[in-house]
């Protein structure tokens, strides 16, 4: 196994919304960033699947932008018409009919014109304009950061077998807390980092949730405006269903359909078939006719890290001052994808600013 080497102003590990946001604000100040990701695509856990005809958005469902920086952006995509919105609220419990007056609270939800990943996309594609050196590489997995005397050495799994060495003078981790532990313990110097910042992202947990997507033959049943929020401590197994084409993504009928956080975990390890079995009974009623015919197609997700169980106080936490490391996401300060584009922007401009040469 043979190694190449390469060198950047900043490695950002993660293409969600988080990453996205903070690679813009370093690629904002002038200094080239490389920003990685695992997956094929970026956008993370806002994510969007074809299904036969059907269009499903399996991860984050829709957003809100109630803080100043974040609509800034959003109001941007919307007048490019990459976002749109949804609607001002759901029914929490499904009991409005189809047809009638819709819920809310009367402040905006939105999605991706044709799917939830439209925004990172959009933001990935406009990363590298304006002379910005950023650079967005997906299906590369980083395998260990290490931290240097005077600068971070992020290890890349190359598809043809050969390990690739990013050198850079800073570093920004977005995976899921843990997985980005896992990566600074595989770059063997979690004990050169400050010991209070790793115990503090040491009491990070996340729930699982399992996504079961339904393509039907016919329109469902689910009330204005086309999904309902149980929300993640329902009673039932549903946290949330929702009709993708009512939603205004799909060309044909498909729910989503996500299960709550307690019910997720206890039935994990449960093959996949029989979880989305009793998750198709929970949502019968808002299936017309019977399932057996009215489902065409369905395929199911486990998302192992969906929603964080514990949300640090600061948007960001700093492992490391010299060279800058820092651990950002949707379990800084927010949750959710408002508050991981939030803390992913703190974390960016942090990072920024030690580039500079500003320290505290
Ligand atoms: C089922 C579900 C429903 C949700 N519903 C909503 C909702 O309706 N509204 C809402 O606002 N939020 C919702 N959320 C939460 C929202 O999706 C997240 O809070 C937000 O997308 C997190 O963004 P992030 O950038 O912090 O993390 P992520 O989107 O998880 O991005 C992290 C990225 O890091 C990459 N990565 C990880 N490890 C590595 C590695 N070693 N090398 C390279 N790349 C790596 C991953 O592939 C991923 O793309 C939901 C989440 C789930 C799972």
């Amino acid at each position: 196994m043979h190694e190449r080497k390469a060198a950047v102003d900043a490695v950002v590990i993660g293409a969600g919304i988080a990453g996205l946001m903070a690679a813009a604000r370093i690629g904002g100040h002038g200094r080239s960033v490389l920003v990685l990701d695992k997956s094929r695509g970026v956008g993370g856990r806002m994510a969007t699947r074809r299904i036969g005809g059907a269009v499903c958005d399996h991860g984050a469902q829709f957003f809100t932008q109630r803080t100043l920086g974040f609509r800034d952006v959003i109001e941007h995509a919307v007048r490019d018409g990459t976002v749109a919105e949804w609607c001002r609220g759901f029914s929490r419990d499904g009991s409005i009919a189809a047809d009638g007056p819709a819920v809310g609270d009367g402040h905006p939800r939105y999605r991706g014109a044709r799917g939830m990943t439209d925004l990172p996309k959009w933001l990935a594609a406009t990363l590298a304009t304006g002379g910005n050196e950023v650079e967005v590489r997906t299906a590369a997995k980083a395998t260990s950061v290490a931290v240097e005397a005077d600068c971070v050495r992020v290890t890349i799994e190359g598809q043809d077998g050969a390990a690739e060495v990013v050198e850079a003078a800073g570093c920004v981790l977005t995976a899921p807390v843990p997985q980005a532990l896992d990566l600074l313990a595989a770059g063997g110097s979690l004990e050169r980092f400050e010991a209070h910042a790793i115990a503090r992202l040491r009491t990070v947990d996340y729930d699982p949730c399992f996504a079961v997507m339904l393509v039907l033959d016919r329109p469902s049943l689910l009330p204005e405006p086309g999904a309902i929020q149980f929300g993640g401590d329902a009673p039932g197994p549903v946290a949330w269903v929702a009709d993708n084409q009512r939603k205004g993504i799909s060309a044909v009928p498909a729910l989503t359909v996500h299960a709550t956080g307690s019910f997720s975990r206890e039935h994990f390890d449960v093959p996949p078939d029989e979880v989305a079995g009793m998750l198709i009974d929970a949502v019968r009623p808002w299936i017309d006719g019977d399932p057996r015919t009215a489902i065409v197609e369905r395929s199911i997700h486990r998302w192992k890290f969906a929603t964080p169980t514990t949300i640090l106080p600061d948007p960001l936490v700093a492992v490391s001052e010299a060279p800058p490391v820092v651990c950002c996401g949707d379990a800084f300060a927010g949750p959710r994808v408002e508050g991981a584009a939030v803390s992913g922007a703190a974390a960016g401009s942090w990072l920024a600013d030690r580039l500079a040469g500003g320290g505290r």
